[in-house]
């Protein structure tokens, strides 16, 4: 391929970048079932790289030949086959547990490598996949998880998105970036698809074009959390619908034809744009694709969180979508199944996944709401969650991640139980906790954003700690969460909160969030 000689003959390359020019990523595919056939000391340890292209993460202990495996939903929007599919996978291959990312994939562990050929199998039956779920790839395009049916979008994104995920997915021309690469592209005016923290994010706007309103997107480019965090930054450009495969494209060959592949921490597009500017990189995109209108007025008024609980009208007369909470997004898939059925029984079948962990069931009329809600299902998932409970998030943590310094699901569930005991507020707060610096729970964007580490205590043991960070969100161009002096060891962290919050009650006036939802 031309572009591969572009950057290898231009940039020192990190051990990652120099395999890849061995073999591409996705080549994985084609030698994974004699991996599966001959059993996991079969593969060289130097193959373990491969498999993220598969969405397939070794997972620890790394020798029982077990995997996390990650599945693809762009903008987490499931027929109800699929939705049955991806509960058949946990019951069958992942001790009946999935969980709900925060880029609106579906993740299971303890995978058996002798099952993936089958587990492919299922998944390609009903058109999902894991490939380029993790890797030097565009990863799942996430986004507005109404689309289609919500009363607060600009337009439906789903032909949109369907054609970038599309035009991105196991394209042999995208399939070797510098890193991970995030999409977003999301026409809901409360910023559902959390467009400042992805590469490049497409957001609703509007332009009056001779003398007619255009509805389309504006562009933001270079976001992402991670140990040093940046907020997209917006080019002066207004896309129509039908430009957007364009831009994509022309801001991803940017990414990776000029994108770092020295340091694997200096690799994604964040720095490209900071040190090139916003200015040169618009002017480099513009080269691409031609000439674009200059942007046009920006449709985004506000941030919702991501949240959508409760049951709510659609823009379809008649029809309702009902907001499910999934405690930190952690689900059996019994359950899973469950509610995919009550979506099939009450509604279209069609379930969606929610970057908030959550999960919400679209179409259902409004005869039938109070029918569906009788179920018990809403006892263990309910619609009216808890401030605390409802309102947290947590990445893998150390249960499962290699790079976790703490535990996190299991810590933040106790944490936010504990807190939705003890302390009484009239407004939810969201509390997101993460296992490292990676950042996988996004917890920069969190009203209190917890962040796991390891503490030399002063006996000289090592304990599991966190450290605190406070005020971050999505309006209005988004702040990241600031952090608070000190380090709290695990067996002192919800009294710390506990007492924080108390704090925050006595302030606060009756109604003030940590900001306006
Ligand atoms: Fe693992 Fe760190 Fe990501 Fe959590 S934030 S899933 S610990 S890499």
């Amino acid at each position: 391929m031309s572009y591969v000689k572009v950057w290898a003959d231009n940039q020192q390359l990190n051990k990652n970048e120099k395999n890849k020019l061995k073999k591409d990523g996705l080549s994985v595919f084609d030698d994974i079932p004699y991996y599966a056939k001959n059993g996991f000391e079969s593969i060289p340890k130097d193959q373990y790289m491969y498999f993220k292209y598969a969405g397939l993460t070794v997972q620890k202990p790394q020798d029982k030949g077990l995997f996390m495996l990650r599945v693809k939903v762009p903008t987490g929007i499931l027929n109800h086959k699929q939705a049955v599919v991806l509960s058949e996978i946990g019951q069958l291959y992942g001790r009946n547990v999935q969980d709900i990312t925060t880029r609106q994939s579906i993740q299971y562990h303890w995978i058996p490598l002798e099952k993936l050929p089958e587990i492919f199998e299922r998944l390609k039956k009903v058109d999902l996949t894991t490939s380029e779920a993790e890797g030097d790839a565009p990863r799942n395009v996430v986004g507005n998880p109404l689309a289609g049916i919500d009363p607060n979008e600009l337009f439906d994104t789903r032909p949109v998105v369907d054609e970038i995920y599309r035009f991105f997915q196991d394209n042999p021309d995208f399939s070797n970036l510098p890193r991970k690469y995030k999409i977003s592209v999301n026409a809901n005016i409360y910023n559902a698809g959390h467009a400042e923290i992805n590469d490049l994010a497409f957001t609703p706007a509007s332009k009056v074009i001779d003398g007619k309103k255009v509805l389309g997107f504006h562009v933001l480019v270079g976001g992402g959390l991670a140990a040093k965090p940046y907020l997209a930054k917006q080019l002066n450009v207004f896309v129509t619908k039908n430009q957007v495969k364009k831009v994509a494209a022309a801001v991803t060959t940017l990414y990776r034809d000029f994108g770092y592949r020295k340091s694997r921490a200096r690799a994604r597009l964040k720095y490209l744009i900071a040190d090139w500017g916003i200015e040169k990189f618009e002017e480099r995109v513009l080269e691409l694709t031609g000439t674009l209108p200059a942007a046009g007025k920006d449709e985004t008024i506000g941030w919702n969180g991501g949240f959508f609980f409760g049951v709510h009208p659609q823009k379809q007369k008649g029809l309702n979508y009902v907001g499910i909470s999934v405690p930190v997004g952690r689900i059996h898939s019994d359950d899973f199944y469950k509610i995919a059925e009550l979506a099939a029984q009450f509604g279209s079948g069609e379930l969606r996944t929610v970057n908030s962990q959550n999960l919400i069931i679209p179409n259902i009329p409004d005869h039938s709401i109070d029918k569906l809600l009788k179920n018990d299902i809403f006892k263990k998932f309910p619609i009216h969650p808890t401030f605390f409970t409802g309102y947290a998030m947590a990445c893998t943590g150390n249960e499962f991640c290699n790079l976790a310094l703490t535990n996190t699901k299991d810590k933040m569930l106790e944490l936010a139980e504990r807190l939705d005991r003890e302390v009484q507020l009239d407004v939810p707060v969201r509390i997101y906790m993460v296992g490292c610096t990676n950042s996988c729970g996004q917890r920069h964007i969190a009203d209190i954003g917890i962040q796991g580490l390891k503490l030399r205590t002063p006996e000289g043991q090592l304990v599991d700690a966190y450290e605190l960070f406070v005020g971050g969100h999505l309006n209005n161009g988004g702040h990241f969460n600031e952090r608070l002096k000190g380090r709290i060891e695990s067996s002192l962290l919800s009294d710390v909160l506990k007492d924080f919050l108390f704090y925050f009650k006595k302030e606060k006036k009756q109604g003030e969030t940590f900001y306006a939802f």
